[in-house]
């Protein structure tokens, strides 16, 4: 019925240091058990099927034996710096998996997860051995792995922002990252110093946080322990010492407890399991420097789990052990009632001992210990077995779609962090709704973060609150318990200054959010105003304009890409209504400032204009070869502009084609188009997209139903998911092209669109 659960670290530590002495072997610590192998014993198939089907009965095993097999060949001949065969450690990833109760996809997953970056298999080679499942899994664990930036906090902003993406896709892919970021730890010894530091920093200040959110307890604490031991190996030292020559006081006092909670337990006729175990490591070096206490004078580093049949008992538990030992104050937490924002339910006391210790008690029911012991692999084995689990359908994970939700709108890495490490680390508050509904925001949050909390409109009205019934301004931080009513006036809306008063992502991104798109409506309607009034002074009908796709043509020269650009751009004053009227008509009639033709043969005086090739009209030329420049590629109804080549006659360029800057302007010439030939012209587009499954289809349906022909296509995809697509087409004319453009810029995931062959580099 009872169990003692020793400190394994610590016992793993003692072991580690006598086998130093005897022969310097390399020793394996089991991230899960504690436990040391010789490195030499790497997980057989047999081994890791095992504890497969231990927890998943019906999993299909051979499909996992032959990934055993098949990783087995890919990385032969290749070694750890351990000078293990590469083996090791795929199949030690696979039998942590296996041993937390993940799927055979994980599992095999876990087996192949070095494959693709490190040897010559393909994601599709994966596929169609071992499924769309485990290939997608592996292909999201390669791509967190194989970017490469500029900086460090921009390389981590980038792998966190792509696992909390692979995660709403399939859960599978941060787990199976874990699960290889915490054998290579285990290994940690045999890399060099600085490598050692820097990888448990990250693993510290990221991988472990997101073990914690994704429930997986036991990750985040054999985490933060293998990380403890490298930033602080000299504490980490004093503990695991102190620990080892302690152990039997300690282990009689667990016994101890035990004996009187399970004699309570008979007592009453509650049935349940208690457990006693040591802390973690990492978490007595935590308290002892909160409570700047030294060891020896530490007295809550053992605790108590007893595992109980329903609610009622939980209760009922908690009672009997505050009779039994007196509680210390201040230190009940009940979470059943008030999960953790990772799903964590249990209730969790502090008593004063049987020694006058102090021993913390947590009391929970099977099913809670489940999800706590296992986290989401919990989830997984009792519900969705057999397809990918998207975060969707669990409640728990609120918070991360809030995450995905905004990392949409925040394409600064820097900022994305400083979200991500909001969620990810700050404690937590609750507070309460005057109808008495709870709460969750992290410590430090104000009124205002609690307005966004409840909706939106509530956030954007928000002039006050009155805090346990007194009224208070809305930058006044929320204490745990606060019961919060939000006051709010219709007039009132976002100031920028709220930035600087909200803490939680939400409320800070859909501040932005109104700002950003509030600011720019208005910019833009009072620029078309602008514009509008300038344009009658001048006699210049601006709204028509802006219809038929004049005013279009002017939007480039000012190194823009929309026309509601220009006009928030005129609204804002960056640019002045008559400057940008008077470059549109220079575009629209360009004769003054375009010198006369140059003295050229042949020319046939009085002769009429004279159609040449290709839809242009030369005043003045005739029997002139024409051809269209190729960095601009001019379509009819374009202003163009003509060069007169040495000896390759004259290149049509359109008139603001930076090229044309650097041309000897006597040889320009004015050329116009005629109105009789519509064949087909060649444009190009370049688009800035998100990378989302169908934007191909929907921006090659836009093609379609706009009547434009598409020559050619080439995809570039980047790192931050955005992919830059250049679309060569046949078009009638401009204004064929830029009611194309426009269609595109309607299309959802569409980022920009603009003419030409163009990077988005700046
Ligand atoms: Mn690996």
């Amino acid at each position: 019925m009872s169990q003692v659960i020793l400190n394994s670290a610590a016992e793993a530590e003692k072991q580690a240091v006598s086998s130093q002495e005897n022969a310097p072997v390399k020793m394996v610590i089991s991230p899960i058990t504690g436990e040391m192998h010789k490195a030499a014993k790497v997980p057989t198939a047999d081994e890791i099927v095992e504890q497969l089907a231990m927890h998943c009965p019906d999993a299909d095993t051979d499909m996992v034996r032959r990934a055993y097999d098949y990783a087995s060949a890919a990385h032969a001949g290749q070694l750890r710096l351990s000078g293990d065969p590469y083996i090791m450690h795929p199949a030690s990833v696979a039998y942590t998996l296996a041993e937390m109760g993940f799927d055979e996809h994980s599992v095999a997953a876990g087996l192949l997860h070095d494959t693709v970056e490190d040897t010559d298999s393909s994601i599709d080679e994966l596929d169609e051995l071992f499924g769309e499942q485990v290939a997608d899994i592996v292909d999201g664990v390669t791509k967190i792995n194989i970017m490469t930036f500029d900086t460090k906090e921009e390389a981590q902003a980038e792998n966190i922002r792509k696992m909390i993406l692979s995660m709403a896709h399939d859960i599978r892919v941060p787990v199976v990252k874990l699960a290889d970021r915490l054998h290579n730890m285990s290994t940690l010894d045999f890399q060099k110093l600085h490598k050692q530091q820097r990888i448990s920093k990250e693993t510290m200040d990221i991988y472990a946080p997101l073990a914690n959110r994704l429930g997986l307890h036991q990750f985040k604490q054999k985490l933060e322990d293998l990380s403890f031991r490298y930033l602080q190996p000299d504490a980490y030292a004093e503990i695991t010492n102190w620990l080892t020559e302690n152990q039997i006081v300690e282990r009689k006092l667990i016994s101890k407890v035990i004996d009187k909670i399970e004699g309570i337990m008979i007592e009453n006729r509650i049935n349940g399991r208690v457990f006693g175990r040591i802390k973690q490591t990492y978490s007595i070096y935590r308290k002892m420097t909160a409570q700047k206490t030294p060891l020896d004078e530490m007295h809550d580093i053992i605790a108590f789990r007893v595992i109980v049949q329903d609610l009622r008992d939980c209760y009922a538990m908690l009672g009997l052990v505050h009779v039994l030992w007196k509680p210390v104050s201040g230190r009940f937490k009940d979470y059943i009632s008030m999960p953790k924002a990772n799903g964590y339910q249990s209730l969790h006391t502090t008593v004063m001992g049987p020694e006058g210790e102090r021993i913390e008690i947590q009391i929970r029911t099977e099913e809670m210990n489940n999800m706590a012991e296992h986290g989401v692999a919990a989830h997984w084995m009792y519900k969705e077995r057999n397809h990918a689990i998207s975060m969707q359908d669990m409640p728990q994970f609120q918070w991360l779609r809030d995450l995905m939700e905004r990392q949409r709108d925040e394409t600064d890495s820097k900022e994305f962090m400083s979200s991500l490490r909001m969620d990810l680390f700050n404690d937590e508050i609750y507070v309460f709704t005057p109808q008495g509904s709870v709460k969750q925001l992290p410590k430090g949050a104000t009124s205002l973060d609690f307005a966004f909390l409840i909706h939106s409109d509530v956030g954007f009205h928000c002039v006050g609150a009155k805090i346990n019934g007194k009224l208070e301004p809305f930058a006044t931080p929320l204490k745990n318990g606060d019961m919060v009513e939000i006051i709010t006036d219709k007039n009132r809306h976002p100031h920028r200054d709220w930035l600087k008063i909200v803490k939680t992502s939400k409320a800070r991104s859909r501040i932005q959010h109104y700002l950003r798109t509030e600011e720019r409506v208005a910019a833009i309607a009072l620029g078309k105003e602008l514009l509008e009034k300038e344009g009658r002074r001048m006699d210049f009908n601006a709204p028509k304009a802006a219809k038929d796709g004049r005013l279009q043509l002017v939007v480039p020269e000012f190194s823009l890409n929309t026309l509601d650009d220009l006009f928030a751009n005129v609204g804002t004053g960056k640019l002045t209504p008559k400057k940008v009227l008077q470059r549109l008509l220079g575009i629209l009639n360009p004769k003054q400032e375009v010198p006369e033709e140059p003295a050229i043969t042949p020319i046939k005086a009085g002769e009429t204009s004279k159609k040449a090739a290709d839809g242009i009209t030369i005043k003045g030329i005739e029997d002139t070869l024409i051809h269209f420049a190729k960095c601009c590629k001019p379509v009819p109804g374009d202003q163009v502009v003509g060069f007169i080549s040495r000896g390759r006659g004259v290149i049509v360029h359109t008139a603001n084609c930076p090229h044309v800057q650097n041309l000897e302007s006597e040889r320009l010439i004015s050329v116009n188009w005629n109105n009789e030939e519509s064949k087909p012209f060649p444009a190009e587009i370049t688009i800035l997209g998100h990378n989302e499954k169908g934007l191909l289809a929907k921006i090659s349906l836009a093609f379609v139903q706009q009547d434009v022909n598409i020559d050619a296509l080439e995809i570039t995809s980047s790192v931050d998911g955005r992919s830059h697509m250049h679309f060569t087409v046949e078009v009638r004319d401009a204004a064929h092209l830029y009611k194309t453009m426009d269609k595109l810029r309607a299309i959802e995931h569409v980022l920009e669109v603009r003419r030409g062959l163009s990077s988005f580099d700046e």
